[in-house]
């Protein structure tokens, strides 16, 4: 565990870390919505006559919606979806995801949240996800944990994840802070690239059926199973933060 601060601290020639904030990915991460978004995306497809491949939408997790079908449309018909097209998909997959999901949380997400906040750091949400109502939603599982003011959504970007964006909006929403000042909770191969393209340390967490390698391929410096697992961890990683130089 040490030694993947260290290397992080050598790779970026940085003397210690400087920990302000903590960024979360929302989807498999603060919710167990994974599995109602991979069936209402593979749903969609097929009632549009669209193939796709088994577990690919676990690969494109983080992608702004219209990236996702983009890539369908090309294999399939070689050209982007039109506008029009892509907002009545989307809408669609939107429309099955609400029937399907179930709304429950990812088990240890609160402890999680609760513990980053116990030690005067702030949690700041980045996600690829442009569903209406998001913020109250948060705020009913975990309250006081974000505001629109540490809020990254699919409103607020012009490029999605993988492209670092995200993230930088992040650090900036998290108090104009460099990307050591704060570390990041991830769940899909995307979604970690773009943190560490953005310059932050990146902690997976694999709650769904890519294997591990993926995730760390990626770029994630350390890889849990849950966020229960993350949880027990934590503690000595922020301890860590603090102690360690090169
Ligand atoms: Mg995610």
């Amino acid at each position: 565990m040490k030694k993947r601060l260290i290397d992080y601290l050598q790779l970026k020639q940085l003397k210690r870390f400087d920990l302000k904030a903590v960024i979360f990915d929302m989807d498999g991460v603060l919710y167990d919505s994974m599995p109602a978004h991979d069936r209402s995306w593979q749903q969609t497809m097929d009632e549009c006559g669209l193939t796709h491949e088994p577990g690919e939408f676990y690969l494109h997790e983080g992608r702004l919606g219209k990236a996702t079908i983009d890539i369908i449309f090309q294999r399939n018909l070689q050209r982007d979806a039109t506008e029009e097209e892509a907002q009545r998909i989307y809408a669609r997959k939107t429309e099955l995801f609400q029937q399907y999901n179930s709304g429950a949380t990812m088990p240890g997400a609160k402890e999680v949240l609760d513990y980053v906040k116990e030690k005067g750091l702030k949690p700041v949400l980045v996600t690829g996800s442009g569903q209406p109502s998001l913020l109250e939603r948060l705020d009913l599982h975990f309250p006081g944990a974000f505001t629109p003011d540490t809020m990254v959504t699919a409103f607020d970007v012009v490029n999605g994840k993988p492209h670092p964006e995200p993230f930088l909006k992040g650090l900036i929403k998290g108090g104009n802070l460099k990307p050591h000042q704060a570390i990041v909770i991830e769940n899909a191969p995307l979604g970690i690239k773009a943190a560490v393209e953005a310059g932050i340390f990146t902690i997976a967490v694999n709650t769904g059926p890519l294997p591990d390698v993926i995730l760390r391929e990626a770029g994630a410096s350390m890889v849990f199973h849950s966020m229960e697992h993350l949880g027990k961890a934590l503690p000595d990683i922020i301890r860590l933060t603090a102690e360690v130089t090169v």
